[in-house]
């Protein structure tokens, strides 16, 4: 796929933005890179052979992944290094019954998903894509299809100015009645959105999809990931909160060479406070690593000579609102990741993580920064105090510094995904954190 604009270290990531409309299409396409790098699918039900220096990846609910490479040493010798970020992002999902028809014309009806900026919503030429499950003619056995219609099949148009004069001054939104997306008009053809999924679904690949059960579909953006600046300083797309950080983490797990055991897990439903069977509140990660140890006490050795690097991105200083920042803490979009502190623990950096990190980005040639949020303005969360806490792993929260996080275009500097792969590189390859 080609991008006019962007610079070859970007193709990569843009394409991987571009075909992970949802996590479902994240954790795809995370799969054909570790794939690609010689990582091989290991199954929660079956019993596991572990070779040393093996390279595998698990996935649950086919939205939440880890990939993994067992090392020669024994893990209680040095630990894991651990990478964690999320493949969900705050967006608009479809209702199970989603057709809502009056004057004429077909909307449907969407549960707002996290934290969604919602005035960056109208007059995007959206998308629909996601999972469904379906049954064949004889109506027996369920399957399930990722489904993605790619071109812009919805849209939520604005309101004239004309029709709401204060439209500049005090907007609020209100959340069920004007979230609503237009999809099409009904007098032409008896538009129903059920019979345009199953056409999709045959268009997709499914062709023995015949009766749909049930589904978990996503509106998105359909417009590209671009680089945008005079010099192309930066980087405009949806869902950089949080495929930027995944991205750099797959990059780094594949590119490093480690004798140390090492896992990149990338979460779903981080954006609604992970708790679920396949999010960082869950059991996913810590099935996982009892697999990896021998037993719970070589675990529980292993995992204090661990640690845990929480990516997820930054609030960069915005110069437009430069008073909502610390003054002495002000990430600059491409000047290295930011390390995120909070002694009210949203964040799970201590002096401890936060030194050892410093010193594997000094090591790799990558700047730090430090965002801490002012007493009077909150921050957000991660899945680092969540982890922290369910596997008593040290932790550091780090993030690219961005703009507009939670916008369906959100702005990073084209620099810093470079900054942020060669530091985790080298936090994989460390065998001696501190
Ligand atoms: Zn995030």
């Amino acid at each position: 796929m080609t991008h006019s604009q962007s610079t070859p270290h970007s193709t990569g990531l843009f394409d991987f933005l571009e075909n992970s409309p949802t996590p479902f299409h994240a954790v795809t396409a995370a799969r054909k890179i570790l794939e690609q790098a010689g990582y091989t699918e290991l199954k929660e039900s079956h019993a596991w052979q572990l070779k040393p220096a093996s390279k595998h990846f698990v996935i649950r609910n086919g939205s939440s992944l880890i990939a993994f490479r067992s090392a020669d040493a024994n893990p209680v010798e040095r630990g894991f290094r651990m990478v964690g970020s999320h493949t969900d992002s705050p967006c608009l999902k479809l209702r199970p019954h989603t057709d809502l028809k009056d004057r004429a014309y077909l909307r449907l009806g969407a549960e707002i998903y996290g934290g969604v900026l919602l005035s960056t919503w109208f007059d995007r030429d959206l998308s629909i894509a996601g999972r469904v499950y379906f049954t064949d003619r004889t109506g027996k056995k369920a399957q399930n299809t990722l489904v993605n219609f790619k071109r812009p099949v919805a849209v939520i148009p604005n309101l004239a100015i004309h029709l709401n004069r204060s439209a500049n001054e005090n907007r609020t939104i209100q959340k069920q009645s004007e979230m609503v997306p237009l999809v099409g008009q009904t007098f032409a053809d008896h538009l129903d959105f059920q019979r345009l999924l199953l056409e999709q679904l045959h268009l997709d690949g499914a062709s023995s999809a015949e009766r749909i059960l049930s589904h978990e579909l996503s509106l998105y953006d359909t417009q590209r990931p671009a680089s945008v600046g005079m010099r192309s300083e930066f980087i405009a797309s949806s869902r950089l909160d949080n495929l930027l950080s995944v991205y750099c983490g797959l990059q780094a797990l594949v590119q490093s060479k480690s004798e140390v055991p090492c896992l990149l897990v990338c979460s779903d439903h981080e954006e609604v406070g992970s708790t679920s069977a396949a999010g960082a509140q869950g059991p996913f990660l810590k099935s996982v690593l009892e697999r990896l140890a021998s037993s719970s006490s070589d675990l529980a050795r292993a995992l204090s000579k661990s640690m845990l690097v929480s990516t997820d991105n930054a609030h960069g200083i915005h110069p437009n609102y430069p008073d909502k920042h610390d003054p002495a803490h002000q990430p600059i979009l491409n000047q290295g990741p930011a390390i995120k502190s909070n002694f009210n623990q949203h964040y799970a950096t201590s002096d401890e993580t936060a030194a050892a990190f410093i010193q594997c980005a000094e090591r790799a040639g990558v700047p730090t920064q430090y965002f801490v949020s002012r007493n009077d303005v909150g921050c957000g969360t991660t899945i680092g105090p969540i982890t922290a806490s369910v596997l008593g792993v040290r932790t550091v929260d780090v993030g690219l510094p961005t703009f507009a996080m939670h916008s369906i275009r959100e702005l990073a500097g084209s620099q810093d995904a470079n900054f942020l792969t060669a530091a985790l590189t080298e936090f994989f390859q460390t065998t001696d954190l501190i």
